[in-house]
C-alpha cells in the first residue's frame, strides 16, 4: 500500500468529523485550536490519518490527545508512529492498556479467519488487511490509562462509556454537548464482511466475549445523542436507544 489510502471526511456535528478509511473509521473532535483523535486505522493508514487532519483545516501537531476505543490492529495501527512524530499522548481505558501494549492479544486468529475463507467477502478483505499492515507489530508502549470517570480533560471533553466484550477494556466515547456517540466496535453500521446496512454487531469471530459484547450495548441506551460514529460503516443519525434495539434484533443475522 505505497499510496496514501483513500479516506472520506464526513461532518458529524459542530467540529466533529467521522473519517471513513477503506476498511475502518477514525474520528476527529475540534475544540478551539486543539483536536482529539479517536483511533487511527491500520499501520498503513498513517499517512491517511495525517492527511485527514489537514483536510479538516488542522495540523497533526494540533492533536492534543489520542483516545483509543480498543487495541485491535485496525484501530491502533498508526498510533505509535503518530505519537512519536507529533508528541500527542495516547490514552485507553485502564483495562485496555495492557492489550494496547500487547501484554496479551484478544484478536481474531488467522486460523479462525481461514475457517471462514469460503465466504465470498473474506478473501478480498484479507488481501486488504495484509496490505494495510495487519501483520506488523502495532503495539503502543507509551499508552496511558484514562481515569475511570469522565468528562475527560482533553479537547471536546468526551465521556468514556465502558463497553466490555468486543475486548475486555473497550470504551465508547460520548460527547453530550454535541449529541455524538463514538461507538467503536461495540456497535457498527456496516463492515466489509457484512451484507447488512445499519446498526448491527460485528461478525461474532471479532468479539472476545460475544455475550458480554451484546449485553454491553445496554450502556449506550442512556447516552443523549442523535448521531453515532461507528468503528466500521457509515455515520448513523438516530438515537443510541434505537440503534441498540436494531443492532440486537439483528444479532442472529450476523455470522
Ligand atoms: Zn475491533
Amino acid at each position: 500500500m505505497a499510496r496514501t489510502p483513500a479516506f472520506r471526511v464526513v461532518p458529524a456535528a459542530d467540529g466533529v468529523f467521522l473519517i471513513r478509511g477503506p476498511a475502518v473509521n477514525w474520528a476527529l473532535i475540534a475544540d478551539g485550536d486543539a483536536l482529539t483523535l479517536i483511533d487511527g486505522g491500520y499501520p498503513a493508514y498513517a499517512d491517511a490519518v495525517e492527511a485527514s487532519i489537514r483536510a479538516v483545516g488542522r495540523r497533526p501537531a494540533d492533536v492534543a490527545a489520542v483516545l483509543v476505543t480498543h487495541g485491535h490492529v485496525d484501530h491502533i495501527g498508526s498510533l505509535a508512529r503518530f505519537a512519536a512524530r507529533h508528541g500527542a499522548p495516547v490514552y485507553a481505558g485502564a483495562a485496555e492498556v495492557p492489550h494496547v501494549r500487547r501484554a496479551f492479544l484478544q484478536q481474531v486468529t488467522p486460523a479462525r479467519i481461514l475457517r471462514n475463507a469460503w465466504r465470498p467477502r473474506v478473501p478480498p478483505w484479507v488481501a486488504h488487511l495484509v496490505r494495510a499492515g495487519a501483520l506488523r507489530d502495532c503495539r503502543v508502549e507509551a499508552v496511558r490509562p484514562l481515569p475511570p470517570e469522565g468528562p475527560l480533560d482533553v479537547p471536546g471533553r468526551p465521556v468514556p462509556v465502558p463497553t466490555p466484550g468486543h475486548t475486555s477494556g473497550h470504551l465508547c466515547y460520548h460527547l453530550p454537548g454535541r449529541g455524538v456517540l463514538v461507538t467503536g466496535d461495540a456497535l457498527v453500521t456496516g463492515h466489509p464482511l457484512s451484507r447488512l446496512a445499519g446498526p448491527q454487531p460485528l461478525p461474532s469471530m471479532f468479539d472476545h466475549d460475544r455475550s458480554a459484547a451484546l449485553a454491553s450495548m445496554a450502556a449506550l441506551r442512556s447516552c443523549a445523542a442523535d448521531t453515532l460514529l461507528p468503528g466500521h460503516g457509515p455515520l448513523w443519525r438516530g438515537t443510541p436507544e434505537d440503534a441498540v434495539t436494531r443492532a440486537r434484533d439483528r444479532a442472529e443475522l450476523v455470522w
